[in-house]
């Protein structure tokens, strides 16, 4: 039998040390650090622009980084002859365009090369390596077929067989799902989280959709004008506040993959002001039971002009908002909402620049909290919602509260802490 990677590479760590980068005198990448191991299935996300494919290029030696050093298995790649790094490092590059009449199975026993002495025909173990390529990527009933005649989706699997005719240790890939459809793209992302994991080789891949990569990755490492700005399990670092510090754009979690990293929903609210200071003046808080004593302290401390309600007298943060001299739509202990009530707070809100809905519980008595912000929607004005936790886990109205509250979460700005309201207030 012959060998396929699997065990042998067991020890090929990459490692990038402190690698900088430029095109004659612009820094494109800065300080770049980062390990990864065997096994691992790494995702690359960053603005256009952000370095990513200078970052592949780096690692592949296509370009040479001024400064830092990138290590395989604790040798410095610049040492290496060309022919030994091919047998390490397989790379896919972006929108490979192969016009000319080969077969699958001559594009895929091209990777055999760099095992290959000059004008050395393919032996038996060649084709052997190149039809379990084929197989590992569902084209080996393709292998007669022109190239040209294939599917995008065909086409790309094609490469990545390639790719690992070359029996990389590594595997880099530049946008390999970018122009797919979506079945496709999962395919394709499929298979590479498998070939990762069987054959115990590092996968890095350039990607733009968050939601695959956080479906996918191990790890994502975010890039950020040339720098890493994350880098972790999609868990740590797939969340509305990174994306939208990246990418400037709102988000909110719309479900959770199977090892609970988010999946969200991007909606390309570009946010305003970014990094000023808000022109708001005036802001309302919906609150209970002590969770709105952050936000008003955090409000008050920089001057704002708070209200607050509908709260129970005696209920923790009525007692804050009193001490804080705050504006109250205050309700008789223990009692629901009466329509008094929810029209006065309703005239506060309807004064705010902005509302803030803080993690509270809701019941049947602040049901109508939750109802009267519900009719702020159509009047344009700026929500925010902190969700610390679930509301599943906070709605004592048998999903009432919880209705309202997802209905609310597509047109407001979600933040998962109150720290996070300190970056619009
Ligand atoms: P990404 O893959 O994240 O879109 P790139 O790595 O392609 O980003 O590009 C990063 C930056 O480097 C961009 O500003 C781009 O204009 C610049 N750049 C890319 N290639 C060259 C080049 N050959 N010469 C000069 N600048 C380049």
């Amino acid at each position: 039998m012959y060998m396929l990677n699997a065990g042998e590479s067991m020890k090929y760590k990459l490692k990038v040390d402190n690698l900088s980068f430029y095109y004659e005198d612009k820094k494109i990448l800065e300080e770049i650090n980062f390990e990864v191991y065997p096994g691992e299935f790494i995702g690359i996300l960053g603005p256009n622009g952000s370095g990513k494919t200078t970052l592949l290029k780096n690692l592949n030696r296509w370009l040479l980084p001024q400064k830092g050093c990138i290590f395989i298995d604790n040798e410095n790649i610049k040492k290496l002859s060309i022919q030994s790094l091919a047998k390490i490092i397989a790379t896919v590059p972006q929108d490979t365009q192969i016009n000319y009449d080969f077969t699958v199975e001559e594009i895929v026993l091209m990777g055999r090369t760099p095992y290959l002495k000059a004008l050395e025909r393919e032996k038996e173990e060649d084709y052997f390596i190149a039809e379990k390529s084929m197989e590992a990527v569902g084209v080996y009933n393709l292998k007669h077929n022109f190239i040209t005649h294939l599917s995008g989706g065909e086409r790309q699997r094609v490469l990545i067989a390639r790719a690992l005719t070359q029996q990389p240790k590594i595997l880099l890939l530049d946008e390999p799902v970018s122009h797919l459809d979506i079945k496709y793209k999962w395919e394709v992302m499929g298979i590479l989280k498998d070939i990762s994991k069987t054959r115990n080789i590092i996968i890095i891949a350039t990607l733009h959709d968050i939601n695959i990569a956080s479906t996918f990755c191990d790890k994502i490492l975010i890039l950020k004008e040339g720098k890493i700005f994350k880098f972790g399990t999609p868990k740590e670092v797939i969340t509305a506040e990174n994306i939208k510090e990246v990418f400037g754009v709102e988000s909110f979690v719309s479900g959770f993959t199977e090892k609970g990293a988010p999946l969200l929903i991007t909606y390309g609210k570009v946010i305003e002001n970014q990094g000023k200071k808000s022109p708001m003046k005036r802001v309302h808080v919906i609150c209970g039971g002590g969770t709105g004593e952050k936000v008003m302290m955090l409000l008050e401390k920089k001057n704002y002009d708070i209200s607050c309600g509908v709260l129970n007298i005696g209920d923790s943060d009525w007692k804050i908002a009193k001490a804080l001299n705050i504006q109250v739509v205050e309700e008789t202990p223990f009692s629901p909402i009466s329509e008094k009530n929810a029209k006065l707070n309703l005239e506060l809100m309807m004064k705010a620049d902005a509302i803030i809905l803080v993690n509270t519980p809701f019941g049947s008595g602040n049901l109508k909290n939750l109802q009267l912000l519900e009719k702020l929607i159509e009047k344009e004005k700026k929500i925010f919602i902190v969700e610390e936790t679930p509301i599943k886990e906070r709605d004592f109205t048998s999903g009432k509260a919880e209705e309202i509250y997802n209905r609310m979460k597509e047109k407001s700005i979600l933040v998962n802490s109150v720290e996070e309201l300190n970056y619009y207030f």
